[in-house]
């Protein structure tokens, strides 16, 4: 599958849901199109004095909640369909969550591999010149993804505040704390993840003291949902990077492991059992299975292999469809990217309301705030799970966030019921 076909994988989730709820046809059609994507050329000048030109887009995919939410990608392969995905997630996202938000993403066809840092720092501030004019605190607010960074966000947020001639820290999350980022925002994933696995447990009857836990992928998200499981009694018996993967049935320190990472760069080198590949990890018999990397990560073909007993989407978009049908057969319990990730994005609401007041929170304050989100979402997918009988719990998490969605869209004169 590549990665434009992530696309048809949101509109197959929408249809799912759409079924089981019997969802009104226009709602569905505002549903499946964004609002707007907006086209941008950069022009930045190299170090070597020429100029490249560069391509960007900012995708606003439903506003009726609220101003639109995303990151932007600086990535070779960004492209329209990719952007399109992962803004109708984050609408999805958010409108579970809770939170007055609506879903955007945004992306620059670029190598920031190969790019030295001026470079980057002037396509960052021409990029959000070209998107100034639908980019703001109340229309639209964008935040670090894949290969950018709180640098980014800085430079982001410096060039809209001088073209203003107003600091705007609002403009953006993800900044670093003293430019008004928010406390607890670097571990919020992680985070939030561990909150929905604690109610999955109490809800499923599991025993997490000693629960073996496996995490495709020990980057941000992956490392510390590892170590705060681990809090929570769990045993981490194996973990991986782009590198490699470490396996011991005895249980590995995640914390030694973050420390390893961060020396190196990758977990490979791990005194461990075992060495494995991506393959035997996903499929290792094991309690909570964590991918954390990338999208389509559980194929079919993996899925029929999958032992554990629950899943928990770290990553966006790690399950391709014919995966979630089999293991929907097989009985395993699957906590979706759009509940299980949500934390990441509650926090990033959470600095932006800081930014707001211009009053700043204690970390303890952040934390159980999220908890209060996390719980409050986890219940009522459990509830749509156990209410509609065609509906797996991923399936149950789109059906509360358009059940909200459509309840605004109708409200708003949007749609008639
Ligand atoms: P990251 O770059 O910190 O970590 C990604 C890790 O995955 C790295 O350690 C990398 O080596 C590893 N990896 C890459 N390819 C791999 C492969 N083929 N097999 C195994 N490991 C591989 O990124 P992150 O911020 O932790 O994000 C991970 C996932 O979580 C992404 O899908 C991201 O969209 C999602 N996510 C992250 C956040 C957040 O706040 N960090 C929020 C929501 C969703």
């Amino acid at each position: 599958m590549s990665k434009s076909d992530c696309y048809e994988v949101v509109l197959k989730q929408l249809d799912d849901a759409a079924r089981v709820l019997n969802l009104d046809p226009k709602i569905k059609e505002l549903l499946q199109e964004p609002m707007r994507t907006f086209k941008v050329s950069i022009p930045v000048r190299l170090d070597d004095g020429s100029i490249n030109i560069f391509k960007g887009l900012r995708c606003q995919y439903n506003d009726v909640l609220g101003p639109t939410k995303g990151g932007v990608r600086f990535h070779p392969q960004v492209n329209e369909d990719e952007v399109k995905a992962l803004a109708a997630w984050m609408t999805f996202k958010c409108s579970l969550a809770g939170i007055p938000y609506g879903g955007a993403k945004g992306g620059v066809e670029c190598n920031p591999k190969e790019m030295s840092e001026g470079e980057l720092e002037r396509l960052s501030r021409g990029f959000i010149e070209a998107i100034a004019p639908i980019v703001g605190p109340q229309k639209d607010i964008p935040a670090p993804d894949v290969y950018t960074d709180e640098k980014v966000m800085s430079w982001f947020m410096d060039q809209y505040s001088k073209m203003k001639g107003v600091n705007t820290p609002g403009l953006v999350t993800g900044k670093p704390l003293v430019i008004g980022g928010s406390c607890g925002r670097h571990t919020a994933t992680a985070r939030g993840l561990m909150y929905t696995v604690r109610e999955a447990a109490n809800a499923l009857d599991m025993d997490l003291e000693g629960a073996t836990v496996v995490v495709q992928g020990y980057g941000n998200a992956g490392s510390y949902s590892a170590k705060f499981l681990q809090e929570l009694g769990c045993k981490i018996i194996a973990v991986n990077d782009s590198c490699g993967g470490v396996y011991n049935p005895e249980g590995m320190d995640a914390v030694e492991l973050m420390e390893l990472k961060e020396q190196e760069g990758s977990v490979c080198n791990y005194s461990c059992k075992e060495r494995i590949s991506n393959e035997e990890l996903l499929t290792l018999d094991c309690d909570i299975l964590i991918p954390a990397a990338l999208e389509n990560q559980i194929t079919a073909e993996v899925a029929r292999d999958v032992k554990a007993n629950l899943i928990v989407e770290a990553a966006n978009g790690p399950t391709t469809p014919e995966a979630d049908k089999i293991l929907s057969e097989k009985g395993i319990i699957v906590i979706p990217d759009i509940l299980a990730n949500a934390g990441g994005v509650t926090v990033s609401y959470f600095e932006w309301v800081q930014n707001l007041y211009n009053y700043y929170w204690e970390k303890e304050e952040v934390d159980k705030k999220l908890e209060k989100i996390m719980v409050s979402a986890f219940n009522k997918v459990y509830e749509a799970y156990n209410k509609y009988e065609d509906a797996n719990m991923r399936i149950a998490a789109y059906i509360v966030a358009i059940e909200r969605l459509k309840d605004a869209m109708v409200t708003r004169g949007w749609v008639v019921e």
